[in-house]
Formats: structure tokens, C-alpha cells, sequence
């Protein structure tokens, strides 16, 4: 339910109208072992009715705030790419009907490989997509199959093939790394494979075992055989060796880009900006307000018929709002300005009078680092490294 806005709770920026859309479609061919997702096995979901409801979710959210031009679309789930194409059509066709979107629009939607085909893609292109993020993970077949994924490595290429035969440039590719069983070796192959693909941007995660999956149970019963944690720091730090020797530019912890080619949709997250988020579990920041959605496909389905379909829905205050603003604006590369700081709070605030002493500590540890032009931070090399250690000392 949605609780009314104390205006001298919230900073100024805060009550800014969203530029960025996030929509959440969530259903997947299959559920991988370690996911944690609001995501559904497809098979036997009422998608159509799902449509429905996210329409109205959509029709309620402008309504409600009257968008003014959005400068980034985000699909993802799940797997956007299991609608059928005249479900994408009508999907994307209602996005553009409730949200106007401004000429030259980032819109991503989330792939898996293998579930592209020609008919899609067209749908997705003449739908106003001009950026897809496939969920490669790995070109080891073997350790594919022992993650749940029911792809194969040529899948991936033959996707990216198709993607580009229908038109589409702007491409990326999530590869995933301290997975079970897995050695230096095969990430190293997985990366090379995936620098031939020639894209302008990448995403690296480590996996991290999250509750309610199939990983966790068996990480519990000693049955995950996970690499050191010695030998995930080097296949970070190969990562990042292979992707800098190749060309790009690493601007977030896990996000590798041409110049150009960076995320706009998710440093919107990382700068601390509004978004809406509409969709079954989806979050969102707007209007001085967080929200998250109730998560259940049908349970989203029913309270959708009754207004907004609001599992938790709260105002956030300044100290919760600057808090937000260290812990994601510190994943960017380049750091925390003071002027952005002042931007969205005010400028009688800064970073130095909220955070001195967390940054000053830091600091000493060899973690943060001044950019004294910016008057600004950001993580040193070996912050890069320990990341959510620096993040989690700013709450
Ligand atoms: S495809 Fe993605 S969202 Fe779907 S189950 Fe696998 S990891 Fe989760």
C-alpha cells in the first residue's frame, strides 16, 4: 500500500520524475540451481492474463505520476525472450502507449540464448528494443549443464549471429565466474570465446550462493564444490586484465564497455536516481518513494485488478537516501562527486560532514581513495577487490 509522502522527509532530487522504466517478465524456460529471481517455470503460467496485468500496472503507474520523457527502458526477469513474438508486439506495443519515450532511447531486454529466433527479434526490434543482454554464463558445456542452464556454448554464438543478422549493434553478454567445479583454465577459455564475439560490452559476475536455490541446499549438505576463494580472486583479476587488454574500459565492479557503450538503464541505479519499477516483484524509486511488488505471478495478477500492485511501499528519508548513494555510486569506477552528492541533497550537505570518518578509515585501509579534481572517491585497486566490504561500511 502506498503511504503518504512527507515532503521535509526527502531531499529535493528525490521527488525528481523518472527518466529510466524497469518491467519485470517473469518466466523461464527452466529455473537454474543457483538462481534467486523472482522468475517461474513458463510452462502452464497464465502469461496472457500476466500481460494484463502488467498493462495495468502501466496504465495505473503514468496515471498516477504522469511520466515525462523516459531516457532508458530495462525488460528483464526471467527471460522477456519466452513471450512468443505477438506477445512481445503487444508487450512492447503497450510500454510505448503509457510511457513516452524519448528519441534515442536505451531499451534493453534480457535474452537467454536459444530463445531468439528470427520472429522474435523482429518483434523485438519494430517493439523499439535496441539493446539486448544475453545470459551467456559460460562456454564450458559441461559447467552449463552443472548450473542449471539449459543452453549450450554454440547456442550463445549462433544467438549473437542472429541478433546481429536482424540488426541489432548494441549487444552484451553476462558471463559468470567461482562457479562449481570450475578452474582458471576454464574461465580463461569462456573469455577468450567470448572476446572473438566482438561485443561492446560485457557483464562478469561471481556467483554467490542466495537462499531458496538448489545451490544453497546443496552448499548446506557440503555438496557445492566451489573453487577457493584464493583461485575466484584470480579469476577477477583475470577478468579484468583480459577485458583491459582487449579494449575496455571497466566503469562498474562487474561491467566492462566500449567507450559509449556503458549501461545508461543501470548507472541510473548506480547514481541513485529515480526509476519506476513495474511487474510481478519488481522494485522501484519514484517520487521520494521505494516500493517493492508483490512477487507471486498470480497473487501480482489479482492485486493488480485492485490498484497498484504494492507489496511494501515506503518514503525515504535523507539518511536512508545518502546511505543508498555510497554503497551503489561506489561501484562506479569513477567514484562519488561531491557536486552529485549536492545535487541530490542540498548543498549545505557533503560528503565530507555525513561520511568523514567512515571515508577517513577507508582510506587508511587502502579501500577509497581521493580524486582530488572531482572532490570526490572512489575504490583503489584493492577496494575494486573488497568491494562489499566498502559498500556495506556506509550503513
Ligand atoms: S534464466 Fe535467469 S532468471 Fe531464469 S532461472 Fe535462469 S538465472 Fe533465473
Amino acid at each position: 500500500m502506498n503511504m503518504p509522502m512527507s515532503p521535509a522527509a526527502i531531499p529535493p532530487m528525490h521527488t525528481w520524475t523518472p527518466k529510466a522504466l524497469y518491467l519485470h517478465i517473469p518466466f523461464c524456460t527452466n529455473k537454474c540451481f543457483y538462481c534467486d529471481f523472482n522468475s517461474y517455470v513458463a510452462e502452464g503460467q497464465p502469461i496472457d492474463a500476466y500481460l494484463d496485468a502488467i498493462e495495468r500496472e502501466m496504465a495505473q503507474t503514468a496515471r498516477q505520476l504522469s511520466p515525462q520523457q523516459i531516457e532508458t527502458v530495462f525488460v528483464g526477469g526471467g527471460t522477456p525472450t519466452v513471450l512468443t513474438p505477438a506477445q512481445l508486439t503487444r508487450f512492447l506495443t503497450a510500454v510505448r502507449r503509457h510511457f513516452p519515450l524519448a528519441p534515442g532511447v536505451e531499451f534493453t531486454m534480457e535474452a537467454n540464448p536459444g530463445t531468439t529466433d528470427s520472429a522474435k527479434l523482429a518483434a523485438m526490434l519494430e517493439g523499439g528494443v535496441n539493446r539486448i543482454s544475453f545470459g551467456a554464463q559460460s562456454f564450458n558445456d559441461e559447467l552449463l549443464k552443472i548450473i542449471g542452464r539449459i543452453h549450450e556454448a554454440e547456442d550463445v554464438v549462433r544467438s549473437i549471429a542472429n541478433a546481429k543478422a536482424a540488426g541489432f549493434t548494441n549487444l552484451s553478454i553476462d558471463l559468470m565466474f567461482g562457479l562449481p567445479n570450475q578452474k582458471l583454465q576454464h574461465l580463461k577459455d569462456s573469455v577468450s570465446r567470448a572476446l572473438e564475439l566482438d561485443l561492446p560490452h560485457y557483464s562478469l559476475y561471481g556467483l554467490k550462493v542466495e537462499e531458496n536455490t538448489l545451490f544453497h541446499r546443496m552448499y548446506q549438505r557440503d555438496e557445492l564444490p566451489l573453487p577457493e576463494e584464493e583461485e575466484e580472486l584470480a579469476m577477477y583479476q583475470h577478468l579484468m586484465e583480459r577485458l583491459a587488454g582487449a579494449g575496455y574500459r571497466q566503469y562498474e565492479i562487474s561491467n566492462f564497455a566500449r567507450p559509449g557503450h556503458e549501461s545508461r538503464h543501470n548507472t541510473t541505479y548506480w547514481r541513485n536516481e529515480p526509476y519506476y519499477g513495474i511487474g510481478a516483484g519488481a522494485h522501484g524509486y519514484a517520487h521520494g518513494l521505494r516500493h517493492m511488488n508483490i512477487k507471486g505471478v498470480q497473487p501480482y495478477i489479482d492485486a493488480s485488478r485492485k490498484g497498484l500492485p504494492r507489496l511494501e511501499s515506503h518514503p525515504v528519508d535523507a539518511a536512508e537516501a545518502m546511505e543508498d548513494f555510497m554503497m551503489v555510486g561506489l561501484r562506479l569506477l569513477q567514484g562519488v562527486k561531491s557536486s552529485d552528492f549536492q545535487t541530490q541533497f542540498g548543498p549545505e550537505d557533503s560528503l565530507d560532514s555525513h561520511f568523514g570518518a567512515t571515508i577517513q578509515r577507508l582510506i587508511e585501509q587502502g579501500l577509497l581513495e581521493r580524486v582530488p579534481e572531482e572532490h570526490g572517491y572512489r575504490l583503489t585497486a584493492q577496494g575494486i577487490l573488497l568491494g562489499n566490504e566498502v559498500f556495506g561500511a556506509f550503513v
